[in-house]
């Protein structure tokens, strides 16, 4: 009930209160009126008081964080699991927590670096500049978190170990609680894949972990530290003598496996750095990358996948469970989402009369560049990458050849709009005024950055995806607009949070508005999401 609720039930009991005069010699009071009022404030106050002790003090905030990103996870697995899941992993953030679902993304493409930083900055690529898990820079192609300035730390594989938040332009949540407890509050990333560690811990991160197959341990890089905590040293001593990591070895990914010691590096770091048990709100960033491994090896159907998911709600539990030991229940505040989700294997579209397929990018290419030759008489290539549905053409490549930019482009864009299986070919910097629905426009927009994002974006038909030599028959991938790829789950859980559920269209980028909202700290700097009501 709401104070203005309580007053208007108490101006109206007021109106008619009846005291009687025993009451009122006893009281000693003659006038019956004032005597009412008296007794109307002694209530109200009693009820504004009890309202405050209800209401937490503005600045009151959960001793911990903890972000979960589950790799590849459509918003229907939910359901789909439901019945599968025990009590007390996804089951306690559904049954207990707050689920809101249809949550969007609201960007292209759908793919892990930029769904792992849109999570934790609440903003897209136009802003944060992570327009990939590869992209170029200004021509100069690059890994989101390479980073040839630093070497690794707990090993010396510098191929996994070089790496850094150095292409990332905005800040995250973590790095807004950072700023706002003038670096007092601890942030730490854990995952499997190095870019799901590090993007979504920020700039200012204590410390992000990431893990090393070959070496079979978690490395970090010099960009947080130049040795390994003490706690990270003995957990990866024991990793060493893991018999189920010694015999998969670098298909470690391919495991439920990674997701049990991806959980178990995220408690020693809980364990080992106190996390939650300072008197600053501290933020731990767990990934599970495994199930977007397994989905593209074996999509979104079949036993692999359903351990894997099995796998990660055993993995929850384990985590709450410890959370509600070390931090306590209610203590702490859980978001879970996905970075994006993924199409069904176009095969079983085929087999179940569904319309799907492969669009073949290695075929495309070599006919756009045929096609191109054959008008311009260019004999160098023009493209220089296909990267998630964008066509990045080699601009200097272009110049030396004495070719105009824009010819070029137009010649793509007049051959892929004839190329089968593509619904729409959009030249990046007509976006604005091209002849697409709103829904594509905006994502296009959203998603193009104009030094890192190519020139050319195409959409497949709904049903189809990316497929070449690297793809497996039998599984799938993600990166479009769909459904599919976009509908991920957010549940929210713990600290301040109502159980219930949302129909409302809500999108990625309000999940880092809304934590900072909770937590009544400052948006990400280039924050376009809005905070979301529990109701
Ligand atoms: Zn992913």
């Amino acid at each position: 009930m709401v104070i203005s609720d309580c007053l208007l039930i108490l101006l109206f009991w007021g109106a008619n209160l009846d005291i009687s005069e025993d009451f009122l010699t006893f009281a000693n009071m003659k006038n019956s009126n004032l005597t009412k009022r008296f007794f109307l404030v002694c209530l109200l106050v009693a009820s504004l008081t009890v309202q405050l002790q209800a209401q937490p003090s503005f600045n009151s905030r959960p001793k911990l964080v903890v972000g979960i990103v589950v790799d590849q996870m459509r918003w229907d697995y939910l359901s789909r699991y439901y019945d599968r899941f025990g009590g007390d992993g996804f089951r306690r953030l559904i049954d207990q927590g707050f689920s809101f679902n249809n949550c969007l993304i609201n960007y292209v493409p759908t793919v892990t670096a930029i769904g792992h930083t849109s999570v934790y900055t609440g903003s897209t690529p136009a802003f944060h500049g992570i327009c990939g898990n590869n992209f170029s820079i200004d021509g100069r192609a690059v890994y989101c978190c390479d980073d040839a300035s630093v070497m690794p730390v707990g090993s010396d594989n510098k191929k996994d170990g070089q790496m850094s938040p150095v292409n990332l332009l905005a800040t995250t949540i973590g790095d807004q609680l950072r700023l706002h407890t003038d670096f007092r509050a601890k942030v730490i990333g854990v995952s499997y894949k190095d870019r799901a560690a590090i993007l979504p811990a920020g700039h200012s991160a204590n410390g992000a972990y990431w893990l090393d197959r070959k070496n079979r341990c978690f490395i970090t890089s010099t960009y947080y530290m130049t040795e390994l905590p003490e706690w990270a040293k003995v957990f990866n001593h024991d990793l060493k003598n893991n018999e189920e990591f010694k015999r998969l070895g670098q298909d470690i990914g391919l495991s439920p496996e990674a997701g049990h010691i991806t959980v178990d590096m995220a408690i020693a770091a809980l364990r080992g750095e106190k996390l939650g048990q300072g008197s600053e709100t501290d933020m731990l960033c767990v990934s599970f990358s495994q199930t977007d491994v397994i989905g593209h090896k074996w999509s979104t159907r079949g036993e692999h996948t359903d351990e894997a998911y099995m796998g990660v709600d055993r993995d929850l539990a384990k985590l709450f469970q410890v959370l509600d030991e070390k931090v306590g229940k209610g203590q702490y505040l859980v978001f879970l989402t996905a970075d994006h989700g993924a199409a069904h294997n176009s095969q079983f579209m085929v087999d179940n009369r569904l319309h799907g397929g492969q669009w073949l990018s290695r075929e495309v290419r070599a006919d756009l560049e045929k096609y191109i030759a054959d008008k311009l008489g260019n004999r160098q290539p023009v493209v220089e990458a296909i990267r998630d549905y964008r066509f990045y053409l080699d601009h200097a490549a272009i110049a030396q050849q004495g070719l105009d930019l824009q010819r070029v482009k137009d010649l793509a864009i007049e051959f892929l709009r004839k190329s089968p299986y593509l619904s729409f070919v959009v030249d990046f910097e007509k976006a604005a005024y091209a002849p697409i629905p709103p829904v594509l426009r905006e994502r296009i927009l959203m998603g193009y950055h104009y030094r890192r994002s190519g020139d050319i974006i195409v959409v497949v038909e709904p049903g189809f995806y990316e497929f070449g030599p690297w793809s497996s028959p039998v599984g799938t991938t993600h990166g479009e607009w769909n459904p599919y790829d976009a509908h991920i789950p957010l549940l929210f859980y713990g600290w301040q949070v109502p159980h219930g559920q949302s129909e409302a269209e809500v999108y990625i980028t309000d999940i880092a508005p809304t934590v900072c909202s909770l937590l009544h700290i400052q948006q990400p700097n280039a924050c376009v999401g809005r905070a979301l009501k529990f109701n």
